[in-house]
């Protein structure tokens, strides 16, 4: 802990005993920035005393939004004091995206409405000033120019060019440390309150040592991800929860002979999805795109679009539903019959196995699963397949159905649908509607995307708004302190 900041907590006790009955009367014992000031004046004498009051920032949770949020407001304000406190290890899931490269962002969105409508939850509401703000291009800016060199592969996904998540981690731990941002791990923040005069009261455990402190804070951002505790402390402070589901997920399929297939890509297919309690046509359900046969299902940048944009109908549906798959969407159903046709006619002698329309680029395995599918044997020839039989391999290569029958865990990515929702908060600054100096940032919002670096923009741009906003707040009270 920097020396500057050790003021701000006030350690209750070491026992769990002592820790539970300190904290129930922690008003008492509150530790100010006023009254600390003080207790370290004698620690900076070779420094010049700071004339305006000093504020502070915490920031709950270390990682995308948080990190970057807390860089930033001090950034704006340098003489603000910005606390970060995670629970674990900081960027942890910086760490583990992209298969350990970090999809940092995407560079093929120029425009902010296209951009926004990679949002199953936020598509409305991100179209206005949030990625204007500071938005994918920022972004890479901002890494370029702190040292992480960018490239960007052919679907727009963007990496640094090392390959390598570390490289954006050491990135922004050594700017945060270089700005003055006092980070915190392995301390959970569990309880928050307001107080009448606007300040925050914050309680910061840390379990493993049964340690409770205290801080009392002017601004909160908080950029907790997922977790419960996190939508537990926006409850406390006045907010609301759309309840979390997941998102982002492969489907699992019942189906031996699939199995079979495992690795088989198709680079473009059409998936839709079905859904008993869905009566009506939602055109996101209608996802085109590259898919993935894996060893328990369907996987790939569709299934996941699709289960981003299914994640709350699937989620009351148990994950059951019926998915219709064009293999060959760029061929006409009329095509594809007279060009089955033809094949018989010209391969009359030959096996259907070995002799698939080479038009199709179907691979062996696949093509064997449809004429199973079908109850054709591989040996027969091609003479001998009945044009009802023709009709009926380019109804299932068209519209091959499949039973969902549950959710698979997507090791890449992988995010969760809900929290506080966008209605409560300002976009243009990400500050509360309902409680000044409170602010959100990154996946504790109402906000996820889908795959391809947009779940980490929404953090960065999150981040950036809130920092801007509580450095500017911050700012406007220095100068008022030291008028
Ligand atoms: C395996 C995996 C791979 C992914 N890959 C990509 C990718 O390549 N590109 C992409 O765009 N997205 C990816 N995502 C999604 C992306 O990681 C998240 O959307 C993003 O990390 C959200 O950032 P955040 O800062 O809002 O939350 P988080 O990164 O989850 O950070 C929140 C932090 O807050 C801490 N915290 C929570 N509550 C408290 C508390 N009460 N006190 C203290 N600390 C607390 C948590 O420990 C956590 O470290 C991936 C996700 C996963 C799981």
């Amino acid at each position: 802990m920097s020396v500057s900041l050790a003021r701000y907590f006030l350690h209750l006790g070491v026992s769990s005993k002592t820790a539970s009955t300190r904290t129930r009367s922690y008003g008492f014992l509150l530790l100010t920035p006023k009254t600390a000031r003080r207790t370290t004046a004698a620690i900076h004498t070779d420094k010049p005393q700071k004339p305006s009051r000093e504020e502070l920032l915490v920031v709950v949770g270390g990682g995308a939004a948080g990190v970057y949020g807390a860089i930033r407001a001090k950034n704006v304000a340098p003489n603000l004091n910005v606390l970060v406190i995670e629970k674990g290890k900081l960027l942890s899931k910086v760490k583990v995206s992209g298969g350990g490269r970090c999809n940092v962002t995407n560079g093929h969105c120029a425009d902010n409405l296209v951009l926004a409508d990679h949002y199953p939850r936020g598509y409305k509401e991100l179209r206005g000033s949030f990625f204007n703000m500071h938005g994918p291009v920022d972004t890479m800016s901002w890494f370029v120019d702190h040292g992480v060199e960018l490239k960007t592969e052919d679907d727009g996904r963007v990496f640094p060019v090392t390959d390598s998540s570390s490289s954006v981690i050491d990135c922004l731990i050594s700017e945060a440390k270089c700005k003055g941002v006092s980070l915190h791990t392995g301390k959970v923040v569990t309880c928050a309150s307001a107080s009448a005069s606007g300040k925050f009261l914050l309680k910061v455990e840390k379990r493993s040592l049964n340690f409770v402190e205290l801080v009392e804070a002017d601004y909160v951002l908080i950029a907790s991800g997922s977790s419960q505790q996190g939508h537990s402390l926006a409850v406390q402070l006045g907010h609301s929860i759309v309840d979390p589901v997941p998102s982002l997920f492969t489907f699992k399929i019942e189906d031996s002979q699939l199995t079979e297939l495992t690795g088989v890509t198709f680079s473009k297919v059409i998936v839709k999805l079905k859904l008993e309690n869905v009566q009506r046509n939602i055109p996101q359900l209608t996802q085109v795109g590259p898919m993935l046969v894996t060893h328990w299902g369907l996987s790939g940048p569709a299934i996941l679009r699709l289960s981003a944009w299914g994640a709350r109908h699937l989620y009351s549906s148990g994950y059951k539903g019926k998915l219709i798959v064009d293999f060959v969407p760029d061929l006409h159903i009329g095509d594809l019959k007279s060009m089955l046709s033809q094949q018989k006619n010209r391969f009359a002698k030959q096996k259907v196995l070995n002799s698939c329309p080479t038009e199709l680029r179907l691979v062996k395995r696949f093509w064997k699963y449809i004429l199973d599918r079908e109850g054709l044997v591989g040996d027969t020839l091609w003479a001998s397949v009945s044009n009802n039989s023709l009709i009926s391999i380019a109804h299932i290569l068209k519209h091959c159905t499949f039973e969902v029958k549950g959710k698979g865990q997507f090791k890449d990515e992988f995010v969760t649908a809900g929290g506080i929702p966008l209605s409560e908060i300002h976009l243009n600054t990400m500050e509360s509607k309902i409680q000044p100096n409170l602010f959100f940032a990154g996946e504790v919002l109402n906000v996820d995307g889908v795959t391809g670096g947009f779940n980490f923009q929404n953090a960065w741009s999150g981040g950036y708004i809130a920092g801007s906003s509580i450095g500017r707040l911050a700012g406007n009270a220095n100068l008022e302190g030291a008028m």
